[in-house]
């Protein structure tokens, strides 16, 4: 028997969509090893209430940890989950993914003496242990990892589907962790997310993603307008938000969102892996790029070589044209 402790972020009340996939893959890979999925959630503010950690038993936890430490900065939480792994025997970890997913799950496994793998998308049982699959070599092949003892796994972003399970609250039990003496030293001072205009890129149909290649901020008013005439919203690659160009709520990618659009339109974007593996599951990808050897065009349905700053305005107006307005 072997039980699978997840980790499960919380900001303001509301519990991560990511997190809960995996409270979600966790209870599904608990039952194939006849063991429990458990959830832990940290915080010491008074929105970590009782039934709010319950409320994981909709996803299938059985039992919720509840440690009171800082919530969002890593090394709190890897002490509390070292805790109560150690002391309740579960053998694996399970995160949804993200960064602090990867600062946790990392130091946990350094810790715990325990194998470590990251950017997972699925995860089997066999003879009785987990087997975690990861894509590597700019996804063309797959890795397969075991664990000799204990394991950590974090998941691609995405990767696990919440899947509401129709158990009824679960156990909430209040754990007490003696923080070490480096989980002492950072403070957080200021917690939140810096959100884009009031778009939903991830339900978006149709988007427009901006990358260097747009030259400057104001680029990005051609990919504005394009989405306008679309009816989409726009995106960004990590290049252009940590430039200051658009906000980090658009970006796309491994520490960005993961999309599936209709359309994805990608103008300036070279296509690197870390950009690629958030669009790739679009159903349509359009790429503009100056440069006819772009990687990007490895992966698109369509490739237009040439100067975004002629084609997109063509492109709005053409749109524009088409619908009649
Ligand atoms: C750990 C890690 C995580 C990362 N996570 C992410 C992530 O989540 N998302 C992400 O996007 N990146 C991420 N990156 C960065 C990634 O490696 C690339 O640096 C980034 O995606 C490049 O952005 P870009 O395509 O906008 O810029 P560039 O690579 O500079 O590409 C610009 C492209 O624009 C083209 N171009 C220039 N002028 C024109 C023109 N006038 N018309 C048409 N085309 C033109 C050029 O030919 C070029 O191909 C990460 C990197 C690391 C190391």
């Amino acid at each position: 028997m072997a039980d699978i402790l997840v980790y499960v972020l919380h900001y303001e009340g509301a519990l991560n969509k990511n997190s809960l996939g995996a409270v979600s893959e966790g209870a599904r890979l608990a039952g194939e090893l006849g063991g429990e999925a458990h959830a832990i959630v940290v915080g010491d503010g008074d929105d970590l209430t009782e039934e709010l950690a319950a409320s994981l038993g909709n996803w299938g936890a059985s039992k919720v940890f509840r440690a009171r430490a800082p919530e969002g900065l890593a090394q709190p939480v890897i002490d509390a989950m070292a805790k109560v792994m150690q002391d309740n025997g579960h053998t694996y970890a399970l995160f949804g993914g993200g960064l602090l997913g990867f600062e946790v799950g990392a130091g946990l496994a350094a810790r715990l003496g325990a194998g470590v793998t990251m950017e997972v998308t699925e995860v089997d049982v066999q003879d009785g242990k987990l087997v975690a699959a990861r894509p590597i070599l700019q996804d063309s092949k797959i890795s397969k990892s075991r664990y000799r003892d204990k394991g950590v796994i974090i998941g691609r972003l995405n990767a696990f589907e919440a899947r509401e399970s129709g158990g009824g609250p679960a156990t909430v039990e209040d754990v007490e962790v003696e923080l070490s003496s480096q989980a002492t030293q950072a403070t957080m001072v200021q917690r939140g997310e810096q959100r884009g205009e009031d778009v939903d890129i991830e339900g978006a149909d149709f988007l427009v993603a901006g990358g260097r290649g747009l030259g400057k901020p104001e680029g990005f008013q051609m990919c504005e307008e394009l989405a306008n005439a679309l009816g989409g919203a726009v995106a960004a690659t990590r290049a252009v938000v940590d430039a200051g160009w658009y906000p980090y709520s658009t970006q796309i990618g491994q520490t960005g969102k993961t999309v599936a659009p209709k359309l994805y339109l990608a103008a300036g974007i070279s296509g690197a892996i870390q950009h690629k593996v958030g669009m790739q599951n679009s159903e349509n990808i359009v790429a503009i790029n100056k440069d006819s050897n772009a990687p990007i065009f490895e992966f698109s349905d369509l490739g237009i070589v040439g100067d975004l700053n002629k084609i997109l305005p063509k492109l709005t107006e053409a749109v524009k044209a088409k619908k009649g307005s």
